[in-house]
């Protein structure tokens, strides 16, 4: 079970990975971080914080990475900063002590970082 549980999140994760790497993905978060400078979590409690992450609120799954309605769809996502996008990914997942955001917001594994990508 734990395995099938394992390998349910490598696949996402792998699909997600491949999904952000795009450049329709990088111009959309780009623009959007242009329209959306400010947390809209924090803003909504009357706190001014940088978005440093644009989040999908829908997950990105099999089922919906090829539909545009959902992965460029602004609706679909929100700007928020570094503890806002950590506290959301938290909720989803307990083993959050060996995950990071990378530059992109993309939820990743520590272990992955050492091997090329900066971390913190
Ligand atoms: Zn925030
Ligand atoms: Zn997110």
């Amino acid at each position: 079970m734990q395995f099938l549980i394992m390998s349910f999140y490598k696949d996402n994760r792998a699909l997600q990975k491949r999904f952000y790497d795009t450049k329709k993905w990088k111009q959309l978060r780009k623009a959007y971080l242009i329209e959306h400078p400010i947390c809209e979590r924090c803003e909504a409690a009357g706190i001014v914080s940088v978005a440093e992450h644009v989040h999908h609120k829908i997950e990105l799954t099999e089922e919906n990475v090829n539909n545009p309605l959902i992965t460029l769809n602004p609706e679909n996502l929100e700007a928020l900063c570094f503890d806002c996008h950590r506290k959301e990914h938290h909720n989803l997942s307990e083993v959050a002590d060996d995950l990071f955001f990378d530059e992109n917001g993309n939820l990743r594994k520590k272990v992955e970082a050492n091997q090329g990508a900066i971390g913190f």
